[in-house]
């Protein structure tokens, strides 16, 4: 598979060169106005997700539970490599989970750099719940986690072992070598999840194994509330795919719900977002960041960086999955 990186250097995308302002043509704004429950989530393993968070959402259930269940779906599943089980491990072998949730009354939770467990979104669900903390991390919430009755399992999985060791024979100082401009659409893939339920409550989740073969003790943007995901109960929420770093530098996520509170659509807002990193990150154009975003009356959209991006969208009359308009055109 191309990597996005390979996919930039043969050139196949125009850069909108200097310009940072005018480069977005047609905008198809969603206007889905009252075509709630519906759900939204990141990449092609999205489509599964929105599945297990529709049979919630169909029933009248609540948009917490939904998402919930939602991104349990790939988190069990062994063949999506970038979350939960079955995730591509850190630079030393050991697959470490980050991951939140977040409701429409504005509770979060979060834990990050967390092992063994495979469900890491349910365990940031009990520190939301259970704790007057919002995040746990490393042994912390492992030790959290194990008290609440979850189940210590392996989940470097043997073909991510076997990759793992070919990669680590590859790198000759790999400690010197680990960038994150070495991630590629194979090695990150976070799930982002939103829903809206038929009471009109938005929630949202965030779920991953990271940056494949990061720095060991690294920690990206999808645990970190308001940079991987955001939410305010009162305007909408948004979360976000792609070089976590990036992200955190600009708390994406938050500043993506703001530009829809100023009353920007949620296409236009993930746009701005987008726009930000590019005006603020100097090496910006080595990188994806997608982001998606949901409003109160149930209008949904999505922008990113690099051609590519995608989201799978449910609702009772559609199950689709919709490409991202990007920054960089296609040529
Ligand atoms: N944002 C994630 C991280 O930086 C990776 C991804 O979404 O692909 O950990």
């Amino acid at each position: 598979m191309i990597s996005r990186r390979s996919f930039l250097a043969k050139g196949s995308v125009l850069l909108c060169g200097a310009g940072l302002c005018s480069r977005v043509s047609a905008t198809t704004v969603f206007s889905n106005a009252n075509k709630f429950p519906l759900v939204i989530s990141t990449w092609n393993h999205g489509m599964a997700a929105n599945e297990a968070a529709w049979n919630i959402l169909k029933k009248g259930g609540h948009s917490l539970d939904a998402v919930e269940a939602g991104v349990r779906v790939p988190e069990a599943d062994p063949n999506v490599i970038t979350v939960g089980k079955g995730g591509i491990p850190d630079a030393s072998g050991k697959v470490t989970l980050d991951a939140c949730i977040m409701d429409e009354k504005g509770r979060a939770g979060s834990v990050t750099y967390l092992q063994h467990i495979k469900h890491p979104v349910s365990v940031a669900r009990l520190v939301m719940e259970k704790t007057p903390h919002v995040m746990l991390s490393g042994k912390g919430a492992l030790k959290f986690a194990l008290d609440n009755g979850f189940e210590k399992e392996k989940l470097l999985t043997k073909a991510r072992k076997a990759e793992w060791k070919k990669w680590k024979k590859e790198q000759s100082e790999f400690s010197n070598r680990i960038n994150i401009e070495n991630v590629t659409e194979d090695n990150h893939d976070t799930i982002g999840m939103l829903a809206i339920d038929e009471e009109g409550r938005i929630s949202g989740a965030c779920t991953t194994s990271g940056m494949g073969y990061k720095m060991p003790g690294r920690v990206g943007d999808s645990p970190i509330i308001g940079a991987g995901l955001f939410v305010d109960g009162e305007v909408g929420g948004a979360t976000a795919t792609g070089s976590g770093e990036l992200v955190m530098k600009t708390l994406g996520s938050f500043l993506v719900v703001e530009f829809m509170r100023q009353g920007k659509s949620p296409k236009k807002a993930c746009e701005e977002s987008v726009r930000r990193i590019a005006r603020k990150i100097p090496d910006y154009e080595k990188h994806q960041i997608g982001y998606i975003a949901l409003n109160t009356k149930g209008e949904y959209g999505s922008f990113c960086m690099q051609p590519g991006f995608n989201y799978a969208v449910k609702t009772a009359e559609k199950t689709e999955l919709v490409e991202a308009e990007a920054w960089f055109k296609k040529l």
